[in-house]
């Protein structure tokens, strides 16, 4: 019998919540990280994102944080479990962990075009679901600059991700716009 769709959706939901089981998000409430990866796969599939995109929204994470969470993911295994087309697409929203952070930030702007449509329809998802975060529930450690920095750092990222689906546009302008609102208001406090 064919695996239905459903099926492997919740599979990799499964599996996205096993390896980031100890895993928190950055921001106050610190909410279990796999909060944040079943969010990015809801709105591609409320986007009407393809199946491919949905099961790497779920996955998006899993190599690039599995090493430092203790339960390493690599491309092979999740071809194994999810097939090639989703490893890939996995593969190509990893950033490279053995560059420095502002290195790897800079890649993700200057290499967004290049990246299949699937690719750019999960990077649009993810960025407009940490600005959502960043709105509801910064890290207590950020000051206003840095929250600033990371606003328009995504909206770069998102630029180059555009032309692929305009629900998930429209939902990444509507973060942002909600972001630098609630921004603002903090610099009136
Ligand atoms: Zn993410």
């Amino acid at each position: 019998m064919t695996e239905s769709n459903e099926a492997l959706v919740l599979r990799a939901t499964a599996f996205a919540a096993e390896v980031h089981t100890h895993q928190r998000r950055k921001g106050a409430a610190q909410e279990p990280y796999v909060n944040h990866v079943i969010e990015v796969a809801a709105a591609l599939a409320a986007a009407g994102a393809p199946v491919p995109a949905i099961l790497a929204g779920l996955l998006h994470d899993t190599i690039e944080d599995g090493d430092t969470v203790g339960r390493p993911v690599t491309e092979r295994e999740l071809a194994e479990r999810f097939g090639a087309e989703v490893a890939a697409i996995v593969v190509e929203v990893t950033d490279d962990k053995t560059l420095p952070k502002a290195e790897r930030k800079r890649r993700q702007v200057e290499t967004a075009t290049k990246k299949s449509e699937a690719a750019r329809m999960v990077k649009l998802a993810d960025k407009a679901a940490n600005l959502r975060a960043i709105t509801v529930s910064p890290p207590p450690s950020w000051d206003l600059a840095r929250k600033r920095d990371y606003l328009d750092w995504a909206d770069a990222v998102a630029a180059g991700c555009r032309g692929v689906n305009p629900s998930l546009e429209e939902a990444f302008d509507t973060a942002l716009a909600l972001a630098r609102t609630a921004l603002e208001d903090q610099t009136l406090d």
